[in-house]
């Protein structure tokens, strides 16, 4: 099928696309790798298209001592492929690296996945399990910055409003002494992730558990953060029993069964991978201390 006729704007500054999205209550076209295919199978008929890909300045990846900002324009694939971004923050390229395929990667942008808030879709869940924000600019209300908490409203649904412009999303580094990871399970291979979950673990000066938290994709409307200290909080780093952490997670999932998987299968998916993912993040903050 092909997308309902719209108008197409292209601005060259963020204060020009913000104005023209006011004006046209249209909708923002980054990558288009979401809203195309939305638009062509007639399930969203925005009357017209701001482009954002010609504004210069926004795909910028800035590493400062305390966080890694992207701006709107980093594609999946410059995020990946960023060494620094890596060496600060490596979960960042590990959960990236299952955004579907390269090609996809390629073109996607992160902060249009972010705004876009499939609960399916990794970066979400990185922005919540790292506490970061999004900052957004429009005409009416000028500049401000959502703390993914509140970003992640519902399936589909962030907190920008229509007139919005998300012009960067800022990923804080994770505490001394952690580590992390990312696992998913997919049906193939570049496909969104029937579950995935994300880890930060940090270790006090001892190698014993300070915190540990989780969080899922696939199984919640939104992202579902999981502060599991309560359950592992002073345990030597090789005697964890993840047991109790994994129950919290349990008590708090909600998966929905769908034509790729039933609600039983992602709810056992989500109690394996959270014990591997744990212990994975354990192993990588043992590593990179030793390191
Ligand atoms: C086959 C396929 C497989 C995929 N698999 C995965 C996967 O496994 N995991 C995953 O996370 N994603 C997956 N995606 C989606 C991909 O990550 C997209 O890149 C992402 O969802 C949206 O980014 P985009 O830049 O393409 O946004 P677009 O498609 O351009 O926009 C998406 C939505 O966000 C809005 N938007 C985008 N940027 C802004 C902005 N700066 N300000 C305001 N609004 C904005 C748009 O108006 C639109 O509503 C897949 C896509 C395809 C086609």
């Amino acid at each position: 099928m092909k997308p309902a006729p719209f108008a197409y704007h292209r601005p060259s500054t963020v204060d020009e696309a913000a104005s023209m999205l006011a004006a046209t209550e249209g909708k923002i076209l980054a990558g288009g790798q979401s809203l195309i295919p939305i638009m062509s199978m007639r399930l969203a008929a925005p009357a017209a298209l701001v482009d954002l890909n010609h504004v210069t300045g926004l795909a910028d990846i800035d590493v400062s001592d305390t966080a890694v900002r992207i701006g709107a324009l980093t594609r999946h694939g410059d995020l990946e492929r960023n060494v620094a971004a890596y060496d600060a923050n490596p979960l960042l390229r590990r959960a990236v690296q299952h955004v579907a395929h390269a090609t996809i990667r390629n073109r996607g942008t992160t902060v249009g996945s972010l705004v876009h808030a499939d609960p399916a879709a990794e970066m979400p869940a990185v922005l919540r399990l790292l506490g970061g924000s999004v900052e957004v600019v429009s005409t009416a209300r000028g500049r401000r910055s959502i703390d993914a908490e509140a970003f992640f409203v519902g399936p589909l649904e962030s907190a920008l409003e229509p007139d919005e412009v998300a012009v960067s999303a800022c990923f804080p580094h994770p505490p001394a002494g952690s580590g992390s990871a990312w696992l998913e399970i997919a049906r193939r291979h570049g496909d969104y992730g029937l579950v995935g979950v994300g880890a930060l673990v940090v270790l006090d000066s001892n190698s014993s558990l300070a915190s540990a938290a989780v969080c899922l994709i696939s199984v919640g409307a939104t992202p579902v953060l999981v502060d599991v200290t309560a359950a592992c909080r002073g345990a030597a780093y090789d005697a964890v029993d993840w047991e109790d952490g994994v129950a919290l997670v349990d008590a708090v999932i909600d998966p929905e069964g769908d034509i790729h998987a039933t609600a039983d299968y992602r709810r056992h998916l989500s109690r394996v991978l959270t014990e591997r993912v744990l212990v994975r993040a354990t192993d990588d903050a043992v590593a990179r201390r030793a390191a």
